[in-house]
């Protein structure tokens, strides 16, 4: 059994090297949707793989740490680098470039990662994210299986490169969140939302 659930993130970017000038030389925004798929094969105490009021917490706040918010290539010319951090409060530094096909990939890593640290209270079991598609446009996604976002020849993605700025940790319900997920804290769900 798959369940989906969306979330929505505006961003901006540019993604260098790729052949359409536009996105490769400009700095542009798009309005993103993000699908993760979960799979099981046993449903918990609600009858349900995964409840989505719990992909509200902590999943639904690093994604929305993309939200009004320039994503950064930690190759691109670091005079760039420099300057868009110093004038955009909001930012995330990725290690590798915020095409549609990395972030599908980095979102399944940061999700997978949530879930490897979830402690779950009603019963659910063998929860697993199957894929990440995100949507750049209304008619153009990537899509990412777990080979995919564990595949290095695609870029190696180092979880602990992945920077958030202050004004974006600022905003999650535990500012330290990242750094304990990354440290192997585990979360517990909540019994009630
Ligand atoms: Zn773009």
């Amino acid at each position: 059994m798959i369940i989906r659930k969306l979330f929505k993130f505006e961003n901006a970017h540019i993604v260098r090297g790729c052949t359409t000038r536009r996105c490769s030389e400009s700095i542009h925004g798009h309005s993103y949707t993000v699908e993760l798929l979960f799979a099981s094969d046993h449903l918990d105490r609600g009858q349900m793989v995964y409840d989505f009021g719990l992909t509200k917490l902590t999943i639904k706040e690093l994604i929305d740490s993309f939200d009004h918010a320039i994503t950064l290539w930690s190759g691109d010319d670091p005079e760039y680098l420099r300057d868009m951090k110093r004038w955009s409060r909001r930012w995330v530094e990725l290690p590798v470039s915020p095409s549609a096909e990395q972030y599908a990939r980095v979102i399944f890593l940061m999700v997978d990662l949530v879930l490897k640290n979830t402690i779950t209270v009603n019963n659910e079991k063998n929860v697993t994210l199957s894929y990440v598609v995100v949507h750049e446009t209304q008619t153009g996604y990537a899509q990412a299986s777990r080979e995919d976002a564990y595949n290095e020849r695609m870029g190696r993605i180092d979880l602990e490169a992945i920077r958030f700025s202050d004004g974006v940790k600022e905003e999650w319900s535990d500012p330290s969140i990242w750094q304990k997920l990354l440290r192997g804290e585990k979360i517990q769900n909540p019994t009630k939302i």
